[in-house]
């Protein structure tokens, strides 16, 4: 059996989608079938695309929930992407143990943290389920450190504990920090 399931994790801007798509780009020389699928929820760049914010790209299918993901795999596809999967449901721990026990290789990149440092949606389940784990570390913008941690900012604050856990945005409401300098005031209620 050649299924396996690998995650790449990490904070925001720690090459998440640049490590998914130099692994899409390998799976294309070897000519195998793929298929590469991201939740409708992220809009940022592309509705049809997924991006990297050092500007890579590959055509992604945008479902609304994960059970789309098993709709639409066909019998001869070898590999199936799958980027910022902490925004599906939990569904999506079937979804991908499911098409690894029949045999595909699943690639999936997400956030392993909200921008609180609390554990993102079904990565937990994920990580713990995959066969590799790569967790990449972007650059603190204070201290030039490795940054594990995603700080949200409104109106250059950083953001409270009850803010939604779910905001979808890039540079202009998230930063990449250390744990010395990642910041989440309690809330104000
Ligand atoms: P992710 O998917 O993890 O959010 P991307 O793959 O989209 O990350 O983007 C990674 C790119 O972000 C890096 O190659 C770099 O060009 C850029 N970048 C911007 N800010 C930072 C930072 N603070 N630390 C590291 N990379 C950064
Ligand atoms: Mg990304």
């Amino acid at each position: 059996q050649k299924g396996s399931i690998e995650v790449i994790c990490g904070s925001m801007f720690s090459g998440k989608t640049e490590e998914l798509i130099r692994r899409i780009r390998r799976v294309q020389y070897a000519r195998r079938n793929l298929m590469i699928f991201k939740p409708q929820l992220d809009d940022r760049y592309s509705i049809n695309e997924v991006v990297s914010h050092n500007g890579l790209s590959a055509m992604a299918q945008p479902v609304a929930n994960a059970n789309d993901i098993i709709q639409r795999v066909h019998a001869d596809v070898d590999v199936i992407a799958i980027d910022e999967v902490q925004f599906f449901n939990e569904e999506i721990v079937d979804v991908v143990n499911q098409l690894a026990d029949s045999g595909h290789r699943v690639i999936v990149a997400g956030l392993d943290q909200d921008f609180r440092g609390v554990p993102f949606g079904s990565m937990p389940e994920l990580l713990s389920m995959a066969e590799y784990v790569t967790k990449l570390h972007a650059v603190c913008v204070v201290c030039g450190e490795p940054a594990s941690r995603t700080q949200r900012l409104i109106n250059g604050k950083p953001a409270c504990y009850d803010d939604p856990i779910i905001l979808v945005g890039a540079s202009e409401a998230y930063e990449a920090r250390c744990r010395r300098h990642h910041e989440v005031p309690l809330g104000i209620s």
